[in-house]
């Protein structure tokens, strides 16, 4: 059985308390929320906080406000079970309570929060294994080692961005509000992720995220499409979230289509964007948008499935992803 390393267990009452802590801890300090992706990462060493602060006391964190008109914020402890349940989620942004009901399973939906499922340390079948596997390969370099062993001439290390609301969140346009003592700050979703398995988020160690803000509907409707092996539970080795703003003669006003668990960050395919830009989205501008897609996907043998499998299965995706947005009502998408 794998155990926890020691560690000081901190449990703020308030926004500055919790700022203070990490800020006093130093760069040994990391958040807990609810521990789904941080205590097994710690139990196989290849994360190692002294110092643990959970945000669970912080009530500001857990809720929710607003609608389609004025946009909707949404506290980093929500768990991903609130955001299913939600009934504004559901009626005004029901692709992110879809979204969510795919991640991981009923009881870790229960702990997990959308903040810690953001945040995510990213995959790779190297990295993911208890210590003593790594140990026998000398580690990689992403912890205790020197090589990449996916890529081992690579001075970068390709794990894997693996959160199934990120890619949602940067093709919508969600803001996040991270707090630190030095103050707050408004961050783009895709300005939030850097292309580098190692440092994975642009988001200081010091900074607590409090919020996420989805942007109000303006006629926007979006989806969300998971490769996985398991429909039951698996994290994704392939997503496309897609989002459309369609006027009405049905023509593309703007798009946006990013795909995640292909790199260390979700990625924004401008190419497909444009392609359907101003277009009615019949089948050969779907199939354009696909293409595009398909040729910036560059997944790596770091995950489940061949690499080239997962790679041709964007196309697929996209399609499916894009040809459901049409012919949804923007309500429900
Ligand atoms: C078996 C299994 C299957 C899974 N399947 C999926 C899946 O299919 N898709 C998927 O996306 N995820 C999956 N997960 C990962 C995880 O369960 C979810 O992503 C969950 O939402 C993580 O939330 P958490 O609150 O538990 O995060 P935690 O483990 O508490 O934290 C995760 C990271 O976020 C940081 N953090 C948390 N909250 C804050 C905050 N407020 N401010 C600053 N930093 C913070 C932590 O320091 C840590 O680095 C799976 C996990 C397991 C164990
Ligand atoms: S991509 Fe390379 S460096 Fe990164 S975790 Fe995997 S093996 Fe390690």
């Amino acid at each position: 059985m794998m155990r926890l390393p020691k560690f000081d267990y901190r449990v703020p009452k308030s926004i500055p308390d919790a700022v203070k802590m990490i800020g006093d801890a130093g760069s040994d300090a990391m958040f807990v929320a609810g521990g789904t992706d941080l205590y097994p990462n710690m139990k196989r060493r290849q994360q190692t906080p002294k110092t643990v602060i959970s945000v669970t006391r912080l009530r500001e964190l857990k809720e929710i406000r607003g609608d389609a008109s004025t946009g909707l914020v949404i506290g980093s402890s929500v768990s991903l079970t609130e955001l299913c349940d939600h009934p504004i989620v559901n009626r005004d942004y029901g692709f992110v309570a879809d979204t969510a009901r795919q991640i991981s399973t009923p009881i870790l939906r229960n702990m997990g929060t959308i903040g810690g499922n953001l945040l995510l340390d990213t995959r790779c079948n190297y990295y993911d294994q208890n210590y003593e596997w790594r140990k026998g390969i000398n580690f990689c370099m992403k912890k205790d080692g020197e090589i990449c062993w996916v890529a081992p001439s690579s001075p970068k290390c390709w794990a894997v961005q693996s959160s199934d609301l990120a890619p949602v969140m940067v093709a919508i346009g969600a803001r996040v509000k991270l707090v630190s003592r030095n103050g707050e700050r408004m961050l783009d979703a895709a300005a939030l992720y850097n292309n580098d398995g190692i440092q994975y988020l642009r988001k200081k160690p010091d900074e607590l995220l409090t919020e996420i803000h989805l942007p109000p509907r303006n006629g926007w409707r979006a989806i969300y499409k998971k490769l996985r092996r398991r429909g039951s539970f698996d994290f994704p080795v392939l997503g496309v979230a897609a989002a459309l703003n369609l006027a009405d003669d049905g023509s593309v006003r703007a798009a946006k289509l990013v795909l995640g668990g292909v790199a260390p960050a979700p990625i924004e395919v401008t190419e497909a964007e444009e392609a359907i830009r101003g277009t009615r989205l019949d089948r050969e501008q779907i199939s354009r948008a696909a293409e595009a897609c398909y040729l910036k996907a560059r997944p790596l043998d770091n995950t489940d499935f061949l690499m080239t499998w997962r790679k041709q299965m964007t196309r697929p995706f996209v399609q499916r992803a894009l040809e459901e947005l049409v012919h949804s009502s923007p309500r429900v998408a």
